[in-house]
């Protein structure tokens, strides 16, 4: 995707952070390299992946992170849910927390239930992820990192805001 002769005009830092197993690791291989791996390794150590991509005719380059811990710096952030784990959804007021203890107090939130390929499976209803974002001021959006849905808009729903908030 990207291209080092190209001129960067934004780097933004984005982190990805959840319960474990909610595919975290799987949204990035496909934002980042159009990948998907059923048996995904967990994450051992500091991990971070970039895409180059053009908003507003300004190329900006998303530099992904995907381990806790990282949010000193970062400009938007990915909470992600399992859409079949009830329990990974009762977590999210605490990375919430956790986000708003050690982030920057402007960063661009998006609200992520993964894995929405599993419907027959689900455990959280769309509209109960829908009110909590609302109430909490965040974007939201059910993704599929196995069959690519909605994941290059998460990005870009994040990504545009900031862009917009800097300009
Ligand atoms: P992480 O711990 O949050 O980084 O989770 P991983 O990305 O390692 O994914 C955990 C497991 O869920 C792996 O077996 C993935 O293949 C699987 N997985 C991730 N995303 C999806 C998805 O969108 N749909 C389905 N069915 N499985 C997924
Ligand atoms: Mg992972």
């Amino acid at each position: 995707y990207s291209d080092a002769s190209q001129k960067i005009d934004y780097v933004f830092k984005v982190v990805l952070i959840g319960d474990s197993a909610v595919g975290k690791s799987q949204i990035l291989a496909r934002f980042s390299r159009n990948e998907f791996s059923l048996d995904s390794k967990a994450t051992i150590g500091v991990e971070f992946q970039t895409r180059t991509l053009v908003i507003k005719h300004k190329s900006v380059k998303a530099q992904i992170w995907d381990t806790a811990g990282q949010e000193r710096g970062a400009v938007g952030a990915m909470l992600v849910y399992d859409i079949t784990k009830r329990q990974t959804f009762d977590h999210i007021p605490r990375w919430l927390e956790e986000l708003r203890n050690h982030a920057d107090k402007n960063i661009v939130i998006i609200l992520i239930g993964n894995k929405s390929d599993l419907e027959d499976q689900r455990s959280v209803p769309t509209e109960d992820a829908k009110e909590f974002a609302q109430k909490e001021g965040l974007f939201f959006l059910e993704t599929s990192a196995l069959e690519a849905t909605n994941v290059e808009d998460a990005f870009l729903t994040v990504l545009t805001e900031i862009f917009r908030i800097v300009n």
